[in-house]
């Protein structure tokens, strides 16, 4: 073992790695089924990215016209662009109600209609009659701080319910035993620099996506994959990264979001020319088509010489047609945000803005249960015992190719509620924790131990400016063969550039030099991932769009990408078949079709 660490032990029945809005469902959850749960978040629960998520969440609830969750099913699937498992997704849809009803009633206070039922408004890729009827009002809306508005009462009830949390702790790596199983995570409290292993009989994963590999994006500075960075160190493969998707509408120059809202209320996206562009691009829903398109759109009007400003390169985002009533009630964060971040008055003036990432499709492989899975001995859903994901870290796979607006905080919410049923029925509470072998933490205290002594030449800072700025330019909204083949040699070079990282705190208390190589590590993982995959990936589906290949080729790639990154850079690709079946006869498989709106 390396120099003397000393370690406090503490022993659950369940862990949850992360209280964003899918760890802080599952918390609350497990903690009501009677399971001693404990909680461990780098920051304070209600600072999770999931606070910042503005429109909305998904749910047939037909409260402002006729919908049913067969017809969200079906959105999805073609959102997907088919890569989603239509098992899961079928799940994800009905549980959709029964789990905003649930939200409601521990007291999100969501908007509301005139006879005082929750509002919902439109949003991309939403229609009704499996895509032949009118736009589906379907998105539950809190004004547009729903994300906020949702982790505040998720964490008021886990406090509630008494379960337990570790608040900035910083897990660093899990504790998997000889049997492939996981025992556990270690984690670093902040404040003291003490370390701690957390013993349980099921860990679940809910750290969020891993936006920050890139140079602009949407999510918080804090969104760094680390529960995917520490999948991929325990010799386990993350699925479909190469689907990255860049949200249509970020703040240009600034990179914050402006919600899919605002073009659910009416808001309208126009060029240097003043026109509509969508309406050539997706004739029927024009702006409310879903992100992948939207974005390539803009893109392509950018490019053709139709982009605004001194130098061509944004989108207009109209919303002065809407008046201040609707502005006030329904969007007053967004006229705050623009007025912030890009000094204009929304109710005169439009936003300047330009497709930002923004959500990994990509992630852990799961179950719609939210056990992880792996490839294992020829079978694609082996589970890897004590493991799960959920929320923006796993791949469930209801989002495939491209996520449809929404569907996110109702992944969240319904994959969090999931896990703490599935360990209701799977985990015996206060059961015996089988015997752990003496040198189980060792490998992650020599990391440990060798990344706070780094003394390479490079700082965290400058090997992380590269990888965003890479991953910015060479995997991005439009992609070719060459950009990503140029991609993966520069990802390639600056992940073993890692090895010459330099470190200039050696204490262990407060170090944020220390954390943020630990979260670097864990995003170079990831890009490697991102853009290998991306580079392997021969065909057009979702946000993955090949210049020199623009077909979607089902008899080749309905397929789940799974990709092994070792610490040493070494890659290694192989499959998953999507799931083509449902859970029940209530609804029918929806086989591949051209996706046109
Ligand atoms: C600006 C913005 C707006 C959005 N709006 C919407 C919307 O309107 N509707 C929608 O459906 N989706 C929306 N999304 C997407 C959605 O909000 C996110 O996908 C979702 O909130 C992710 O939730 P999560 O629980 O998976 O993770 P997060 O909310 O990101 O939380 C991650 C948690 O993990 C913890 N953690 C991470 N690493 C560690 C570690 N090493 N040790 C300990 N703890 C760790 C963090 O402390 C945090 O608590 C939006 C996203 C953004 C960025």
């Amino acid at each position: 073992m390396p120099a003397a660490y000393k370690i406090q032990e503490h022993k659950f029945d369940m862990i949850v790695v992360g209280a964003g809005g899918a760890g802080l469902r599952a918390t609350f959850g497990l903690a009501q089924k009677g399971l001693k749960t404990a909680c461990i978040t780098k920051v304070f629960p209600t600072r999770s990215h999931t606070v910042a998520a503005q429109g909305g969440v998904a749910a047939a609830l037909g409260n402002m016209g006729e919908d049913d969750w067969r017809y969200h099913f079906f959105d999805t699937v073609k959102g997907s662009d088919w890569l989603g498992d239509q098992d899961a997704i079928e799940y994800m849809c009905r549980e959709a109600i029964p789990a905003i009803i649930e939200l409601e009633h521990q007291g999100v206070p969501f908007s509301r209609t005139e006879d005082g039922r929750i509002y919902q408004r439109p949003f991309g890729g939403m229609t009704t009659k499996f895509g032949e009827g009118p736009p589906a009002q379907r998105t539950c809306a809190a004004a547009d701080r729903t994300g906020h508005a949702i982790l505040h009462t998720l964490y008021q009830q886990s406090l509630a319910h008494d379960a337990q949390f570790f608040v900035e702790y910083f897990a660093l790596d899990l504790i998997m035993d000889a049997d492939g199983a996981c025992r556990g995570v270690l984690a670093l409290e902040l404040e003291t620099g003490t370390l701690h292993l957390f013993r349980a009989q099921g860990t679940v994963l809910a750290t969020g996506g891993y936006g920050r590999a890139y140079f602009s994006a949407t999510s918080a500075h804090t969104c760094t994959g680390d529960g995917g960075g520490m999948v991929l160190r325990a010799g386990l493969a993350l699925q479909d990264m190469e689907f990255v998707q860049f949200h249509p509408t970020g703040i240009y120059g600034a990179g914050c979001l402006i919600t899919e809202g605002v073009r659910g209320e009416g808001g309208i996206l126009r060029n240097a020319n003043g026109e509509r562009f969508m309406e050539r691009y997706a004739p029927s829903v024009k702006d409310l088509a879903p992100r992948d398109m939207v974005s390539r759109s803009m893109t392509m009007e950018i490019r053709e010489g139709r982009g605004v400003g001194e130098h061509k390169d944004h989108i207009l985002l109209d919303l002065t047609h809407l008046g201040p009533e609707v502005i006030h009630e329904k969007l007053p964060g967004i006229a705050e945000s623009a007025r912030i971040f890009a000094n204009v008055d929304v109710e005169k003036q439009p936003i300047p803005v330009i497709p930002t990432v923004h959500y990994n499709m990509g992630g852990i492989p799961t179950n719609y249960h939210g056990e992880v899975v792996q490839l294992r001995d020829g079978n694609p859903d082996a589970v890897v015992p004590g493991l799960y994901a959920i929320g923006e870290a796993a791949c469930v796979s209801v989002h495939g190719a491209n996520r449809l607006g929404s569907n996110s905080l109702l992944d969240l919410v319904v994959f969090g509620r999931a896990v703490a049923n599935r360990c209701a029925e799977t985990i015996t509470p206060d059961g015996a924790h089988p015997t752990l072998a003496g040198d189980a933490c060792d490998e992650a205290l020599s990391r440990l131990d060798r990344l706070r002594n780094a003394n390479g030449g490079t700082p965290t800072a400058v090997i992380r400016d590269k990888m965003q700025r890479t991953m910015q330019a060479d995997a991005a909204v439009f992609r070719t063969g060459e950009t990503l083949g140029e991609g993966v040699a520069k990802i390639r070079e600056i992940h073993a550039s890692f090895a010459d990282v330099k470190v200039s705190d050696r204490s262990l208390i407060w170090n944020s030099d220390l954390v943020e190589t630990y979260e670097l590590s864990n995003l170079l993982g990831q890009a490697l991932g991102t853009i290998v995959s991306a580079a392997n990936r021969t065909e057009s589906r979702g946000a993955h769009a090949r210049e020199d290949y623009p077909e979607r080729d089902d008899v080749n790639w309905l397929k789940h990408t799974l990709c092994w990154v070792g610490e040493d850079g070494g890659t290694k690709i192989d499959y998953r078949p999507v799931h083509m079946h449902t859970l029940s006869g209530d609804v029918d498989v929806i086989p591949p079709k051209k996706r046109v709106y």
